[in-house]
């Protein structure tokens, strides 16, 4: 389609795998088609790495690291909540549905199944999961007091503090 402006970028997860390659990415907000509708405002971009391999049980796996700055709506005052979220998540990769859906549930495991592909796409996966970090009910502590966000407080959310875990990525250290 040479009218669509978003470039969709994917990757070969297996061949990434076994070399493995790691990816950096920026997904600007407001071309995520279905987290921007979400959101109070579109400005911004969701930040990622992901680091690929071959996992110690030998499956084609990524560690995907990814923060993001976005401003949800207050779900009492509809004034936009600004949300640092993020997370750092590891997936391994099957190669067919079958598969996939043959896989037996696992709860004790970190890693979590995707079906894996030559032109896999990597920012639809960290849309999704924005997505699925996103508060079901965002709100301000307080709506009105910190509804303009001028003094800089923010409130936290997410799965975890991935912050940290993205600095070493950049920085190379581990
Ligand atoms: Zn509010």
């Amino acid at each position: 389609m040479a009218s669509d402006p978003k470039l969709q970028r994917t990757v070969d997860v297996f061949e990434l795998a076994r070399t493995r390659g790691d990816v950096a990415g920026e997904l600007p907000i407001r071309s995520a088609d279905r987290l921007a509708p979400m959101l109070a405002r579109t400005e911004g971009v969701l930040h990622y790495r992901a680091e690929f391999a071959l996992d110690d049980r030998g499956r084609p796996a990524a560690r995907l690291v990814w923060s993001a700055t976005l401003a949800a709506k207050c779900d009492r005052c509809g004034a936009p909540v600004e949300l640092d979220i993020g997370a750092d998540a590891r997936f391994y990769f099957v190669r067919t549905e079958e598969e996939l859906n043959a896989l037996p549930i696992e709860p004790e495991e970190v890693e979590e199944p995707l079906l894996g592909s030559r032109s896999f796409d990597l920012d639809a996966l960290v849309e999704d999961e924005a997505i699925l970090s996103l508060p079901l009910a965002p709100r301000h502590a307080r709506c009105g007091d910190d509804a303009e966000l001028t003094d800089g407080t923010r409130e936290m959310s997410g799965r975890a503090h991935p912050f940290a875990a993205l600095a070493r990525l950049k920085s190379g250290k581990r």
